[in-house]
C-alpha cells in the first residue's frame, strides 16, 4: 500500500516537499471494518485550508499521517453493515491505495448507473454544492441573471448549467484561460470571460449590461468586488469559496465596496455543502435525469498514480483542471 503523508505545513503556496509518499502494509479489517482498494480520489480546494494548523469547520490534517478526502473504490476484504467484497463504495479516506474504512462511513454506489467518477463530482459533493448553493442558498428564480466565478471548475461548471436548466435569463462565467472560456460557451453560458484579460469589474459590466441578480462566488477578492458592484437591488450572493486567497500570506485587498450591500439591500450568504444533505435525493434525481437526457455535460481532469496526487492538488490550485480534478489510483 502506498499513501501520501503531509510532512510539513505550507506557508503560502504548497510545494512537493510538504508531501511524502510512504509505503505501508495493506490493512486487515477488524469488526465493523472493510478494506477498500481505492480507484479514484478527489483533490479539492478546501484541503489547502486543512493543511494549516488552525481551528476551522474541519480539523487540520495531522503531520506525518496520510491526508484524507473523498475516494471511491471496491471492497476487497471484510464484511460489515451491508457492505461486502465486490461492492463499490464512496468514503472519506483518499490519498492511499488501500483504505481501512468503518463500514458506517462507506456508502454503496451503483457502478452501472453512472461512471464511478461521477460520484466524486457531478453526482457527488461538488455537484451538490452547485445545486444547493444556487437553488437553496441564493434561491435563483427563472429569468434572473447569474454570474459564477471559477466557472470552468467542478462546482462552477455545474452552477452555470443548472442555472440555465432551471430557467435563468442570462448566465455569465469567468475562468482563467481562453480554452476554458470557449468551453463555457459550448456548455451553454450566455457570456464568459478570462479574468486575465482585464479588470473583472469592467468585463462583468460588459457581459451583464442589465446587472446581476445572483452571484455564485468561488473566488472572492476582485471577483466579489466586481459582483457587488454589478449586482441589482435585492441581489443575492452564495459565498461558496474564495480560492484567490487560499495561498495568500497577506489579507486580501478586495472587496473594497462592501458598503454597497446596504443601499442595494444585498444578501451575501456563506454556506457549507454539508448542511444541505437533505437535498441530496432531489439533487441526484434531477441531475441524473439531465445527464440521461444529454442536457448536462461534465468535464474531468484525471491524473494517474498515487505518487502524482500532490502534483494534482497543486495543479488544481494553479487552474490546470477543466471540471473535476481526480487522481486514478
Ligand atoms: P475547481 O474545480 O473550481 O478548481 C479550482 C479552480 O480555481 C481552478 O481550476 C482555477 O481555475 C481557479 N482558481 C485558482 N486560483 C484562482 C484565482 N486566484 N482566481 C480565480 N480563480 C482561481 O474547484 P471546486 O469546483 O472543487 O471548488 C470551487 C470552489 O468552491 C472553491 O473555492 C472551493 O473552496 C469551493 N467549495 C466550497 C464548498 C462549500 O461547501 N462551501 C464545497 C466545495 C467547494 P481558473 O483557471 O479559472 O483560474
Amino acid at each position: 500500500n502506498r499513501e501520501i503523508h503531509l510532512v510539513s505545513r505550507p506557508d503560502g503556496w504548497p510545494t512537493p516537499e510538504n508531501f511524502r509518499l510512504v509505503t505501508t502494509e495493506v490493512p486487515t479489517p477488524g469488526p465493523g471494518q472493510v478494506v477498500v482498494r481505492n480507484r479514484f480520489m478527489s483533490v479539492d480546494p478546501y484541503m489547502r485550508g486543512r493543511m494549516n494548523d488552525v481551528k476551522s469547520y474541519v480539523p487540520p490534517f495531522a503531520l506525518d499521517a496520510p491526508l484524507d478526502g473523498g475516494a471511491i473504490g471496491e471492497v476487497v476484504a471484510g464484511e460489515a453493515g451491508g457492505v461486502k467484497p465486490g461492492d463499490v463504495v464512496l468514503h472519506g479516506l483518499g490519498w492511499r491505495e488501500y483504505a481501512l474504512v468503518d463500514a458506517r462511513g462507506a456508502r454503496k454506489v451503483d457502478p452501472d448507473l453512472a461512471p464511478v467518477t461521477a460520484y466524486l463530482g457531478v453526482l457527488g459533493m461538488t455537484g451538490l454544492t452547485a445545486y444547493a448553493g444556487l437553488l437553496d442558498v441564493a434561491a435563483m428564480k427563472p429569468g434572473e441573471t447569474v454570474f459564477v466565478s471559477g466557472a470552468a471548475g467542478a462546482v462552477g461548471s455545474m452552477v452555470g448549467q443548472i442555472a440555465k436548466l432551471r430557467g435563468a435569463g442570462r448566465v455569465i462565467g469567468s475562468a482563467g484561460s481562453r480554452a476554458k472560456v470557449e468551453r463555457l460557451t459550448a456548455l451553454g453560458f450566455d457570456a464568459a470571460f478570462d479574468y486575465h484579460d482585464g479588470p473583472v469589474s469592467k468585463q462583468l459590466r460588459a457581459a451583464a449590461p442589465d446587472g446581476v441578480d445572483v452571484y455564485f462566488d468561488n473566488v472572492g477578492g476582485d471577483h466579489l468586488e466586481a459582483a457587488i458592484g454589478a449586482m441589482n437591488l435585492h441581489g443575492r450572493a452564495a459565498i461558496c469559496g474564495m480560492i484567490a486567497q487560499y495561498n495568500a500570506t497577506e489579507p486580501p485587498a478586495a472587496p473594497r465596496n462592501l458598503a454597497l450591500v446596504i443601499g442595494k439591500r444585498l444578501t451575501l450568504r456563506g454556506f457549507l455543502v454539508s448542511d444541505h444533505g437533505h437535498l441530496r435525493e432531489q439533487f441526484v434525481q434531477e441531475v441524473a435525469g439531465w445527464l440521461r437526457e444529454g442536457r448536462l455535460s461534465y468535464d474531468e481532469t484525471v491524473i494517474d498514480g498515487i505518487e502524482q496526487a500532490p502534483e494534482a492538488f497543486l495543479g488544481l490550485l494553479r487552474g490546470e483542471n477543466l471540471g473535476k480534478m481526480l487522481v486514478r489510483l
